[in-house]
C-alpha cells in the first residue's frame, strides 16, 4: 500500500502543481470571465461597423458592461469563420439596435462584481480541492487496497448502467401478457424469499430471457418484477457494453456484476442482448474481438456466482435466433419467455392501465379502441392515447372523444397528416390509385373490408385505402393471400386501364414490392405453387446480424429459375384479374373518383353502398365494425 501511496503522489503532485500556475494566470488579469474566450486577433471598430453591414457578423458577446466585445464574423481572405476582439465606444445604443436589425446573435456577460474578492477565493480554492483531492486519491487507494491499477481503471470511470433502487412499477401496470407474468411471477418469490426455495434443494435459475418483437413490454416487465419484489434494478443495454477500445465492455460487465453483488438481492436487466451476445465468430469481416471478450466476461461473471446470491438477470432481446448458444445454456440464460404483441383482449387491458391518468369522454368504449388497433404493441397504444390528448388539448376539449381517438390512431399508423393536394391531374390519377384498391377490397370475398380511402397525404403516402384487417391473423389462406396480391396490384391496374401503359406512375413502386414479396413467399415458404410443398427459404434473414449466411437457401439454378417463373405466374394472374375488375366496375370507379375528388374521404359504409347499386358486394366473414 505504501508503493501506490508513493506512485499516486508522483503522478499528481506535478500535475496538480503545474494546474495552480496555470489556474492563477486565469482568474489574475482584470478582463475577467473575457480571458477564457479565445479570441486571439483584435479588430478595430469600423471595420467591425463594416463587417455588420456587410452581413459577415454571426454573434456578438458582450464583456465588461459593453467595453468589450468578442464578434464571430466570416473571414472573407480565408471563407471560414473567426473570432475577433472588438473595444466598443462607451455608451453605444445604437449599435445594439443595429445587430439587433441584422439578427445577430447578441449575448451579454456581466462584469464580475468584484476582481478582489474572486481573485482570493480563487487563489483559495486550488489549496482546497488539492487537499481534497488527495484526501479523495488516499480513501480509494487505502479503502480498496489496489495497487497503482486503480487509478488507471477505464472502465471503472466510465460506469454505464443504471440503478433504480425502487422502480415504482407493479405488475398491475403490465397488462396484456398474462402468461409472461404468471411464469415471472415465480422470479420474484426468488428474490423475495430464496429460502423457500433453497430449502427444498431447488436451484435458483440465475437468467431469464425475455424474446419479443419491440415495445411489448419487455423492459416494463422486468421493472415490474424488481418492484415487486422491492429490489434495487441494475439496466444496462447490450449496446452499451461495445466500445471502441478492446477491453471496456468487459470491465464495465465486471463492475455491473460488482455493484449487483453488493446490493444483493437485486436484478440486473439487460437490454439489447443480442449487441453483445450474438454468435461468435459469426458476421462478416471476422469476429470483433472487443465483442466476443465482452461476452466472455458475462458468461464468466454468471458462472461465478452462485444460485442463491440472490441476483437474478433478465435479459432481453427480439432476434434470440443470433444469439451465442453458450448464452442459452443451462444455469445462463436457460428460461425464456415469450413477450408477444397484445391480443385483442390484451389490448383492452393495456388500454385500460394508459387510460387511468387520461380523461375520457364517457362515450368512449374502450373495446373499441382495442378492435380498431390489431397489430398495436403496448408501446404503440401508450403512444396513441397520448397522441389523442395531446390532439384533445390542442383542440380544446374537456376530455378525449372518439375523434381524437380515429385521428390518432391514423397518425400512428400512417404518419403526420399532409395537406390535400388542389384538383389536378396527379390528383386525379392519385384518386384513381386508391379507388382502385378499394374496388378491388370490396368485391373480392376474400380480401380485408375497406375502412375508409382518403386523398389527404400521410406520412410518404399521397393517398390511403385503409383495410380493417381480421383480428388475429393466426392463419392466412391461398385465397387470403391472393386476393391481398390483387388488391395491392388494384392501384396500378387502375392507373393502367383509365390512362394507358404510357401514364402510369412511380406511386405503385410499394404495392409492388408487397407484391412481390407476398407471391415469392406463398412459392418458397408455404408451398403454394406448383412447385409442391416444398419450404425452399427460411425467413429471409439479414446477413448482417450473424448467423444469416447459414441459412441462404440451398437449391439449383434451375429451380431458382423455376421459383422466378412461379412467382411471375401468380402476380401475373393476380394483375390480369385486378384489370379484369376495373374494366367490369368501370362506371362506378368514375363516380366513385369523382366523391373522392370532392369529398378527400369515403369510409368504407358508403363505399360499399355505391359499389353495391352497379354489382354484387360480398358478405365478408370477419366483419369487425368499423368506428
Ligand atoms: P420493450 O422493452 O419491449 O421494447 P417497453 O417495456 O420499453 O417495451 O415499453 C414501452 C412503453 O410501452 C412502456 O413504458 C409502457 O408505457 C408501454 N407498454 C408496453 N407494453 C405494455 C404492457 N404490456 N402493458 C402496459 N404498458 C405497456
Ligand atoms: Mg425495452
Ligand atoms: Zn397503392
Amino acid at each position: 500500500m505504501k508503493f501506490s501511496w508513493r506512485i499516486l503522489l508522483l503522478w499528481t503532485i506535478p500535475a496538480l502543481v503545474i494546474g495552480f500556475f496555470l489556474w492563477q494566470g486565469a482568474f489574475s488579469p482584470a478582463v475577467g470571465d473575457l480571458s477564457q474566450n479565445t479570441a486571439s486577433t483584435r479588430m478595430n471598430y469600423g471595420r467591425f461597423l463594416d463587417y455588420i453591414e456587410k452581413g459577415r457578423v454571426t454573434s456578438v458577446d458582450l464583456y465588461d458592461g459593453g467595453q468589450t466585445a468578442i464578434v464571430e464574423a466570416t473571414d472573407p481572405d480565408l471563407n471560414k469563420t473567426n473570432r475577433w476582439r472588438v473595444d466598443l465606444p462607451a455608451n453605444s445604443p445604437e449599435l445594439i439596435t443595429k445587430l439587433r436589425e441584422a439578427d445577430i446573435d447578441l449575448d451579454t456577460h456581466p462584469a464580475r462584481q468584484d476582481g478582489a474578492i474572486w481573485g482570493i477565493l480563487g487563489n483559495l480554492i486550488f489549496p482546497i480541492l488539492l487537499i481534497g483531492g488527495l484526501f479523495f486519491l488516499f480513501r480509494r487507494s487505502s479503502n480498496m487496497g489496489g495497487g497503482p491499477g486503480q487509478a488507471m481503471n477505464f472502465g471503472k470511470s466510465r460506469a454505464r448502467f443504471q440503478m433504480e433502487a425502487k422502480t415504482g412499477i407493479l405488475f398491475d401496470d403490465v397488462a396484456g401478457i398474462q402468461e409472461a407474468k404468471e411464469e415471472l411471477q415465480e422470479v420474484v418469490t426468488f428474490l423475495k424469499q430464496p429460502e423457500r426455495f433453497t430449502a427444498v434443494g431447488a436451484r435458483i435459475p440465475k437468467g431469464v430471457l425475455l424474446v419479443g418483437p419491440p415495445g411489448t413490454g419487455k423492459t416494463l416487465l422486468a421493472k415490474a418484477i424488481a418492484g415487486e419484489a422491492g429490489v434495487p434494478f441494475f439496466s444496462i443495454s447490450g449496446s452499451e457494453f461495445v466500445e471502441m477500445f478492446v477491453g471496456v465492455g468487459a470491465s464495465r460487465v465486471r463492475d455491473l456484476f460488482k455493484k449487483a453483488k453488493e446490493n444483493a438481492p437485486c436484478l440486473i436487466f439487460i437490454d439489447e442482448i443480442d449487441a453483445v451476445g450474438r454468435q461468435r465468430g459469426a458476421g462478416i469481416g471476422g469476429g470483433n474481438d472487443e465483442r466476443e471478450q465482452t461476452l466472455n466476461q458475462l458468461l464468466t461473471e454468471m458462472d461465478g456466482f452462485e444460485g442463491n446470491t440472490g441476483i437474478i438477470i433478465i435479459a432481453a432481446t427480439n432476434r434470440p435466433d443470433v444469439l451465442d448458444s453458450a448464452l442459452l445454456r443451462p444455469g445462463r440464460f436457460d428460461r425464456q419467455v415469450i413477450v408477444d404483441a397484445p391480443d385483442l383482449k390484451g389490448r383492452i387491458g393495456i388500454l385500460e392501465v394508459h387510460a387511468r391518468n387520461k380523461k375520457l369522454a364517457s362515450e368512449i368504449s374502450i373495446e373499441a379502441i382495442a378492435r380498431r388497433t390489431p397489430g398495436f404493441t403496448g408501446a404503440d397504444l401508450a403512444n396513441l392515447l397520448n397522441e389523442a390528448a395531446i390532439l384533445t388539448a390542442r383542440r380544446r376539449k374537456e376530455a378525449i372523444t372518439m375523434l381524437e381517438i380515429n385521428d390518432a390512431v391514423d397518425r400512428v399508423v400512417a404518419g403526420m397528416e399532409g395537406t390535400p393536394l388542389v384538383d389536378s391531374k396527379s390528383k386525379r390519377l392519385i384518386a384513381y390509385h386508391e379507388v382502385g384498391h378499394a374496388i378491388v377490397g370490396t368485391v373480392l370475398k376474400d380480401h380485408d373490408q375497406v375502412q375508409k380511402v382518403t386523398l389527404i397525404p400521410r406520412g410518404q403516402a399521397q393517398g390511403l385505402t385503409w383495410f380493417t384487417p381480421s383480428e388475429e391473423q393466426g392463419l392466412i389462406t391461398r385465397a387470403q393471400l391472393k386476393a391481398r396480391i390483387t388488391g395491392a396490384l388494384g392501384g396500378r391496374a387502375a392507373e393502367e386501364e383509365i390512362f394507358g401503359h404510357s401514364e402510369v406512375t412511380t406511386g405503385a413502386g410499394g404495392d409492388l414490392q408487397q407484391v412481390t414479396g407476398m407471391a415469392r413467399q406463398m412459392v418458397t415458404r408455404f408451398g403454394m405453387s406448383d412447385l409442391g410443398p416444398l419450404s425452399l427459404e427460411s425467413q429471409q434473414g439479414e446477413v448482417f446480424l450473424g448467423g444469416g449466411l447459414t441459412n441462404r437457401a440451398e437449391y439449383s439454378e434451375e429451380v431458382a429459375s423455376r421459383i422466378d417463373e412461379q412467382v411471375r405466374r401468380i402476380v401475373e394472374h393476380c394483375h390480369d384479374d385486378a384489370k379484369r375488375i376495373m374494366r367490369e366496375n368501370r362506371v362506378v370507379i368514375d363516380r366513385l373518383v369523382d366523391l373522392l375528388i370532392e369529398r378527400e374521404t369515403i369510409d368504407g359504409e358508403e363505399f360499399r353502398q355505391i359499389v353495391a347499386e352497379y354489382t354484387h358486394v360480398p358478405e365478408k366473414e370477419q366483419y369487425v365494425p368499423v368506428l
